[in-house]
């Protein structure tokens, strides 16, 4: 029994199979590096939080096409979503987004478009157009939230408010067939758990459709690396990730789609903490799926907004 609504089983019950991600760089850039917004990006960040650079150097069809292929030969899959993952995925006029977003349409695999980007970098045109793709496709979009407190996202130098993906969210709601996901970072120093709690019942009262858990984690090359090396602080163990992951999805309604429990990078790219490293993840879901049977918990335990019943079954 799953004790969370995961994205696989959401996909499943949606398509009545799986269905994979095929992640795309499509070559964007990020208004929290070029000035716009801010320079030097958020300290947590590297590459736009892709790491394939060798993606660069492929058209978007090229990157659609060699992941159809690669993720259909592993899995036997015969369905995907194209992930804009790289950067800010909306930074560009609705002219230039819907030539690049219309690259999917070659592709007849593809049943649904995640468009990744930051809340303070969707005006209505570019709603629109993602809205365009609904009558077709199933459409998420992933906004960085990151952390419902101001105090921390000055910190990390996102380079916007809270109240930026309060309106992003609002706004996206004006169009019922666009899933919102927000992404959150637990064990930020700046925060205690009731902080990062409070994170939980802001997007439950929001009626967030889905979201994605990350560790804090260092990264070599990062603004977050020099800060931890002057000046280390404390990161989460992973036994203290599991249980606030728990806490945080007790507090979620049941209908909002988990979908990431964990955030992990390669061995070389990290600094810290060991067990955020690619070969730990699914030691560390495990765990996390653990701890909800050991708690005896459930998504939407302790949910004070948009409350429903639990099925347990
Ligand atoms: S908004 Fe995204 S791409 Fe831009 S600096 Fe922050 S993490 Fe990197």
């Amino acid at each position: 029994m799953e004790r969370y609504y995961s994205f696989s089983r959401y996909l499943r019950e949606l398509f009545g199979e799986r269905v994979y991600r095929v992640t795309v760089d499509a070559g964007f850039t990020c208004p929290n590096r070029d000035g716009t917004k801010g320079r030097g990006g958020c300290v947590y960040c590297l590459s736009g939080s892709g790491y394939d650079r060798q993606k660069r150097q492929m058209s978007v069809e090229e990157q659609i096409s060699s992941g159809i292929e690669r993720v259909g030969k592993r899995y036997g899959a015969k369905k995907f979503l194209v992930y804009f993952q790289a950067y800010t995925n909306t930074y560009a006029s609705p002219d230039l987004l819907k030539g690049i977003y219309d690259r999917v349409r070659k592709f007849p695999q593809v049943v649904g478009l995640i468009v990744g980007t930051r809340p303070d970098c969707v005006p209505d045109d570019t709603l629109e157009l993602i809205n365009s793709y609904t009558d077709d496709y199933l459409v998420w979009i992933e906004y960085g939230l990151e952390s419902s407190h101001f105090k921390s996202l000055r910190w990390m130098n996102r380079g916007h408010g809270v109240s930026d993906f309060i309106d992003a969210v609002l706004r996206t709601k004006r169009f019922p067939k666009i899933r919102v996901c927000a992404h959150v970072i637990l064990g930020l120093p700046t925060e205690d758990r009731e902080d990062m709690l409070e994170t939980a019942d802001l997007l439950a009262s929001l009626g967030i459709d889905g979201v994605k858990l990350h560790p804090l984690h260092v990264l070599k090359g990062t603004e977050l690396e020099r800060i931890y090396r002057r000046e280390p602080f404390k990161l989460l163990t992973e036994e203290e990730y599991a249980d606030l992951v728990v806490d945080f999805i007790e507090r979620l309604p049941q209908k909002t789609v988990v979908q990431r429990i964990t955030g992990e990078a390669p061995e070389e790219l990290l600094v810290a903490p060991g067990w955020c490293s690619h070969k730990e993840k699914h030691r560390v879901i495990n765990l996390i799926r653990k701890r909800f049977e050991e708690r005896d918990t459930w998504q939407g335990a302790k949910c004070r907004f948009y409350r429903e019943k639990i099925d347990r079954t």
